[in-house]
């Protein structure tokens, strides 16, 4: 764990909104790990549901990088509470962007970008969000091997490839964005 993710002055805030937000679910937690045991991305980054859960839960700091989880639920299914851990972390990162401190972290950077390209082109456009993200992180040079490999292979291309079903993906967007202004869950 290298970087905060959430003010800490923001953490009383946070943790009733996270309460109200899942139902109460999230005091249910009694650390059991099981959620943590069965995360595909636990396995291999240092993130840990149990750790975020708990911290939320009892309105602790939450130093914890919460950036990696990939929404795939297998916590939720495993877990004996059934807390929806999935939409805590969404709530957790939904919250984080809007701090002024956080939204400057690279994780949150990356995230904004990999949506914006999304919602313009319908699908994404790998060298455009890069570009996006590099200059707005500052990490111009972070990982710049990679791109003439996966050019050469024809993963990512120079210019972008528009989605036929591109408006409809926009039209997405702006729903969850009436919804998200509506305050609904
Ligand atoms: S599986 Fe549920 S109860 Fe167990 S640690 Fe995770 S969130 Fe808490
Ligand atoms: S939803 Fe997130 S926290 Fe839960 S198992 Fe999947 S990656 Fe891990």
């Amino acid at each position: 764990m290298t970087e905060k993710t959430i003010n800490p002055m923001e953490n009383e805030k946070l943790r009733k909104r996270l309460i109200e937000k899942t139902g109460g679910d999230i005091l249910k937690c009694f650390s059991c790990g099981k959620c943590a045991a069965s995360c595909p991305v636990s396995q291999f980054l240092d993130f840990n549901p149990r750790r975020v859960i708990r911290k939320a839960a009892l309105g602790a700091d939450i130093d914890e990088d919460f950036w990696p989880c990939v929404s795939c639920f297998t916590c939720n299914a495993r877990c004996p509470n059934g807390i929806d851990i999935a939409r805590a972390m969404n709530i957790l990162r939904i919250e984080a962007q809007k701090d002024k401190k956080t939204a400057r972290l690279p994780g949150i950077i990356f995230a904004r970008a990999f949506l914006e390209s999304v919602e313009k082109n319908g699908r994404l456009y790998e060298l455009g969000m890069l570009a996006k993200y590099k200059i707005k992180s500052g990490r111009l040079l972070d990982d710049v091997e990679f791109g003439p490999p996966l050019m050469l292979k024809g993963k990512m291309g120079l210019l972008p490839h528009k989605s036929k079903n591109a408006k409809a993906v926009g039209e997405i967007f702006r729903r969850v964005r009436e919804i998200d202004a509506r305050g609904e869950k």
